[in-house]
Parts: structure tokens; sequence; C-alpha cells
């Protein structure tokens, strides 16, 4: 048993799961998809080429039970569309910040995070104890930048 199929047994055993013929297909098909980040129907394509018997309705089930447990986090952004990405590290609550360009759709990960002395100056200023952030940025990305300024 590798590293990814003990935690994922860690987890759903946590959470009061089995591990099922359908939950393992559906997690090794989002450990091929690390880093990126997918809609449960992205999900369901890329699970039908493995098991065609897998329904839509299952994918749902499952990515909301990952979700649950800690295997998957819901990464959500303006155009109301819930992405899902895999979780690489417990003690890591957010990994990294997103850019999305609201041209093509493309998603970047940003790992630099300069965060960390706004939220003690906002734990100081606030009294409030932070427990995690989230940051989006909207805007282009490298391609439709050039594409605008070549107009076309
Ligand atoms: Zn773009
Ligand atoms: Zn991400
Ligand atoms: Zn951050």
């Amino acid at each position: 048993m590798n590293k990814y199929t003990e935690d994922f047994k860690k987890k759903l055993n946590k959470g009061g799961y089995k591990i099922t013929n359908q939950r393992k297909v559906i997690y090794d098909v989002l450990m091929k998809s690390i880093g990126e980040h997918l809609n449960p129907e992205e999900i369901y394509e890329l699970v039908r080429e493995v098991d065609s018997d897998i329904g839509i309705a299952t994918v749902y089930r499952t990515t909301k039970l990952f979700e649950e447990v800690g295997i998957l986090s819901k990464v959500l952004f303006n155009d109301g569309c819930a992405r899902y990405e895999v979780v690489l590290s417990e003690d890591e609550s957010h990994g990294h910040h997103h850019l999305l360009c609201k041209n093509c759709g493309k998603i970047i990960e940003v790992k630099i995070d300069l965060l960390n002395e706004l939220e003690e100056l906002i734990e100081k200023e606030y009294d409030f104890e932070i427990h995690t952030h989230s940051l989006k940025f909207y805007g282009l990305c490298k391609n439709c930048k050039e594409e605008e300024i070549n107009g076309s």
C-alpha cells in the first residue's frame, strides 16, 4: 500500500466510511489530476473512462463525501462553479492562492503568500483568531492579455 492509499483509508475510516470499489476508482482518478481544479462534471468524464458503471450521481455524492473527510477541498470562484482540488497535506490549511482568467477560465496556482504578516496584524487589531484565509485574483492570463493587445 503506498502513501496515498494509506491516506485515503485513514481519512475514510475517520469519517466512518468504508473503501468501496467506486470510491477507490474516483480517488485514483483524482490522484492523477493533482494540481487541477475540476468540477463534478469533469471528474465524471474522467471516471467514466475508467469505469462506465459509475453514474454522475455517485460522483456528486462521492466528491461531497471526499470533501467532508478532507480528501478534496472545494474552491469557489465568482463564476459560481464549484471546483475541487486534492488536499495534499493536512497542516497546510490552504496550500496556495488562485488566479482565474476571466476570458478563458484558466486557473493558475500562486505559491507566493505574504498574508501571514497581515494575519498577525488583524489578529492583534481585531482580537480575532484567524484559522485560514482564501484569496482569489480575477483578470486575464498571459495568453488572453496578448490576444487583447493584438486585437484578435
Ligand atoms: Zn486566459
Ligand atoms: Zn489550487
Ligand atoms: Zn495565503
